[in-house]
């Protein structure tokens, strides 16, 4: 499953929620399914 940390922004591999989602770099506890805001989308620009 696709998460990332809100601290760090990395993204983090959960193979079993159940645990506690937590960051492995940083530690912090708070983790965000799918993708950071940074993605953007592209627009066209005609
Ligand atoms: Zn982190």
């Amino acid at each position: 499953m696709g998460y990332y940390c809100l601290r760090c922004k990395r993204s983090v591999e959960i193979t079993n929620e159940h645990q506690g989602a937590r960051c492995p770099y940083c530690g912090f506890r708070a983790l965000r399914k799918e993708r950071p805001e940074e993605v953007v989308k592209k627009v066209k620009a005609e």
